[in-house]
């Protein structure tokens, strides 16, 4: 089957009431027919569900089509993107260990990396995007996972997967890559050599804005690891929340055609506003990594971002003359959504990290919408105006 059927078909074993959609499973835990089989199932003997911290029919739906879209083996859900991200280091890595990252990574992949895996003994090393001779030099006997989000959050790097698949698996590392910003409808990481893929089910994945989730996926070995971590310490999805993302899944694929269509319109338009430097999206061809986009990517995706010319004082005065867009934090919603990254998601790094990944004082995030292109269009440059004054 192909993606667009997978999202829709893939669907959770039906219960003697032939449901046409799957129910949703809200109980702790399961019963066993017997002693014998709650003595077999505990001890892994026989597959089956004990209790929704380890498994629930929701999540092992979300999870199997997860799966099967970013074309790996296995995978477990989260109850949100960062729990899915920690727990890819608390049950792959051990003290002494050491991590290459991209340097761009969303803030509180930053925060994991620099203040809390070092409590631990967990090292890491940045590497910018565009310094392709640095990834290899910051590789030590120790390192054991290379850890990239691209595009990244919200600066819009994109990194060249095929290279970065190559060099894992030269030095035999763990590439794991924050899948979050392309879905996997605009791009497969493990086509290009990834291990594992990493998920905010939060963003494009819910697409409405109403719940928290996060995947990983990758191969059964790695992710066998990774559930052990989860299922002890207690990070699972809530059978709602998954029984939710699934059923987003089953139009992911429209709304991101819609995402892209409506983000390069504007991105395009945008270009030509003497109010705006820096006009960022993938598939722009001014973008410093048009190429590697085109070669790794479907579709643009659905985030463009700008630095409005006069800085922070003129973005916050830009943001607060939006009539129709959102004034928040998330992204990857139906509703279009305007962020000030240095003064939000991004405030908690210093002034120097943030100048180093692109995050300006003037620097504005579009989620973009489905709303009508113009609507959004004339939203913004009515904002722009105005912050002017
Ligand atoms: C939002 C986001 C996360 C964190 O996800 P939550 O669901 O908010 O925990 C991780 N990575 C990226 C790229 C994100 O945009």
């Amino acid at each position: 089957m192909r993606k667009e059927t997978i999202a829709v078909r893939a669907q959770a074993e039906r219960s003697q009431n032939r449901e046409h959609a799957v129910p949703l499973y809200l109980t702790s835990s399961f019963l066993f027919e017997n002693a014998e089989q709650g003595r077999a199932l505990f001890a892994d003997e026989v597959e089956g569900n004990i209790y929704s911290r380890f498994s629930n029919p929701n999540s092992s739906e979300l999870i199997d089509k997860m799966a099967q879209l970013e074309n790996c083996e296995d995978g477990f859900a989260f109850a949100t993107g960062m729990a899915a991200v920690f727990s890819i280091f608390g049950g792959l890595l051990e003290s002494g260990d050491h991590i290459v990252a991209s340097r761009s990574l969303f803030g509180s992949s930053h925060q994991i990396l620099t203040k809390i895996l070092p409590k631990w003994g967990i090292t890491h090393t940045y590497v910018d995007a565009e310094n392709y001779d640095g990834w290899e030099k910051a590789i030590t006997p120790n390192t054991k996972m290379i850890f990239i989000e691209t595009p990244s959050n919200p600066a819009l790097e994109v990194i060249d997967l095929e290279f970065l698949g190559a060099l894992s698996k030269k030095h035999n590392l763990i590439f794991s890559v924050d899948n979050c910003f392309a879905t996997p409808f605009i791009q497969t990481p493990k086509d290009f050599g990834a291990d594992l893929v990493i998920h905010s089910a939060t963003k494009f994945i819910d697409g409405q804005g109403r719940v928290l989730g996060g995947v990983v996926v990758g191969s059964k070995e790695l992710i066998k690891e990774i559930r052990f971590f989860a299922r002890q310490t207690g990070p699972a999805i809530s059978p709602f929340n998954a029984w939710i993302l699934s059923k987003s899944l089953e139009t992911l694929s429209v709304r991101i055609e819609k995402h892209c269509a409506n983000a390069l319109t504007i991105a395009k338009k945008l270009s030509e506003n003497q109010n705006l430097e820096n006009v960022k999206y993938p598939f722009l061809e001014s973008h410093p990594h048009f190429e590697i986009a085109k070669k790794q990517m479907l579709m643009g995706g659905g985030i463009v971002t700008f630095v409005i010319k006069g800085g922070y004082e003129r973005a916050q005065k830009f943001i607060d003359a939006l009539q129709i867009c959102s004034r928040t934090a998330n992204l990857g919603d139906s509703r279009t959504i305007v962020t000030h990254p240095a003064s939000t998601t991004h405030s908690k790094l210093s002034e120097a990290e943030r100048q180093a990944v692109g995050i300006f004082p003037g620097l504005v995030r579009v989620s973009v919408g489905l709303e009508h292109v113009d609507d959004i269009l004339e939203d913004l440059k009515q904002a722009i105006l105005k912050s002017e004054e």
